[in-house]
């Protein structure tokens, strides 16, 4: 059995202890502040591949319907070994659409989808309504998605936390910035002497591209989010302009922008303001009301917008697992999977080579 010491205490670095630990490796969690603090902690918890690419599918693709198919049996296990709820919830999606002219959008949509034999239905704005009756008169027709899922990103954070405890992954919190000395991590001056190093340190793996001699374009893009309490949904709801989803408290979540702000996790009234006049529209029983909570966290990007993920060939004790900008919640078994196979020496049937962390060397 290895010894594996993961950087970065977030849904990814959380996800790949979870699966090491259940596999029988000694495994060490380091975390600079708390587990969950960042960008895991602020999303809005969908499980929506279907939804969210817009652009004929690749690889990519591929990856999150693999990690969507993964999801069921994958927070079952969670469950079983945690006590923390995470609100996991099959509710399915609606992509609306709110002018004749975009009707091709959601064909073009289906058509790709079926290709990989998707579920889906577009309904005319009466069979929208049925579905659900909360959403505004100027509904046209919805792109109806019954596999997509949302879950409490939140909670199932703590969740795995909790999982990994009990199961006896060892996390260090508030380890200050764990950095990569000699082949090894060191904390606090301390070296963790281990046969594996992950490396998921989200936006933050940036900052490890002189120690591991690697170019690793990663940027952080903030996304700012906010709640209401309304009526409940029965969907998660999407349009071109953002997305509305149902939480068990009482809330929906409205989100996301994007924009780039360094390292600020800061909410603006552009930013918000924006996410207001839209879900007010989609959403009328949203008029008069104020969001109670405003939040943001900070997507780690890359310069292709794919992941990283895979081992370093001039480093191989080193495994990358970062850059998950928009879908870190979608793709955190499937990414514990493949880095728990490439430790175990097993070959991912999954096709990797967009993902290679090398393939933004200059040559
Ligand atoms: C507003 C918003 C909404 C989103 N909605 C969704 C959604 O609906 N569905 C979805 O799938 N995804 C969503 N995302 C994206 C998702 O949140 C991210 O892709 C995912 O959380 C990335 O996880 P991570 O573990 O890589 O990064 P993070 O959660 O940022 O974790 C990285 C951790 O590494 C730690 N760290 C960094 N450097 C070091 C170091 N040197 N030493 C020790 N620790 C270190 C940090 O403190 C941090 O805790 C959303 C993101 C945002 C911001």
């Amino acid at each position: 059995m290895a010894n594996i010491t993961i950087v970065g205490g977030g849904v990814i670095g959380l996800s790949i202890a979870y699966e090491c630990r259940t596999r029988g490796h000694e495994t060490t969690v380091v975390e600079a502040h708390k587990c969950g603090g960042q960008a895991s902690g602020a999303a809005a918890g969908m499980l929506a591949p279907y939804s969210e690419i817009e652009e004929d599918p690749d690889d990519f693709f591929r990856l999150c319907q693999n990690s969507l198919k993964l999801f069921p049996k994958w927070q079952e296990e969670i469950k079983q070994n945690s006590d923390v709820d995470f609100e996991y919830s099959e509710s399915g999606s609606l992509y609306c659409i709110y002018h004749e002219a975009d009707r091709l959008s959601l064909e073009t949509k289906q058509a790709w989808q079926r290709k990989f034999n998707v579920e889906s239905t577009i309904l005319n704005a009466d069979e929208v309504r049925e579905k659900e009756p909360g959403l505004s008169q100027d509904v046209v027709a919805a792109l109806w998605c019954p596999e997509e899922s949302h879950i409490y990103a939140p909670g199932y954070v703590s969740a795995l936390l909790d999982a990994c405890r009990k199961l006896g992954v060892r996390v260090i919190e508030n380890a200050g910035e764990a950095t990569f000395e000699e082949n090894n991590v060191v904390v606090k001056g301390q070296r963790i002497e281990s046969d594996r190093v992950v490396l998921a340190a989200g936006a933050w793996s940036m900052y490890w591209e002189e120690a591991l001699g690697l170019t690793l374009p990663i940027y952080p893009i903030r996304g700012q989010i906010c709640a209401y309490e309304a009526p409940s949904l029965n969907h998660i709801i999407f349009t071109s302009q953002g997305y509305l989803v149902a939480k068990a408290n009482g809330s929906v979540v409205a989100g996301a922008s994007e924009d780039i702000a360094g390292f600020d996790t800061a909410v603006t009234e552009h930013g918000v303001g924006r996410l207001e006049k839209w879900s007010k529209q989609v959403m009328p029983a949203l008029q008069q009301k104020n969001p109670f909570h405003k939040w943001a966290g900070l997507r780690p990007a890359t310069q292709d917008g794919f992941p990283i993920i895979g081992k370093l060939d001039h480093k191989p004790k080193v495994i990358l697992a970062t850059g998950h900008y928009r879908n870190g919640i979608l793709l955190s078994p499937v990414t514990a999977k493949i880095v728990a196979d490439e430790i175990d020496g097993s070959v991912s049937e999954i096709g990797l080579g967009q993902f290679r962390p090398d393939r933004f060397q200059v040559i």
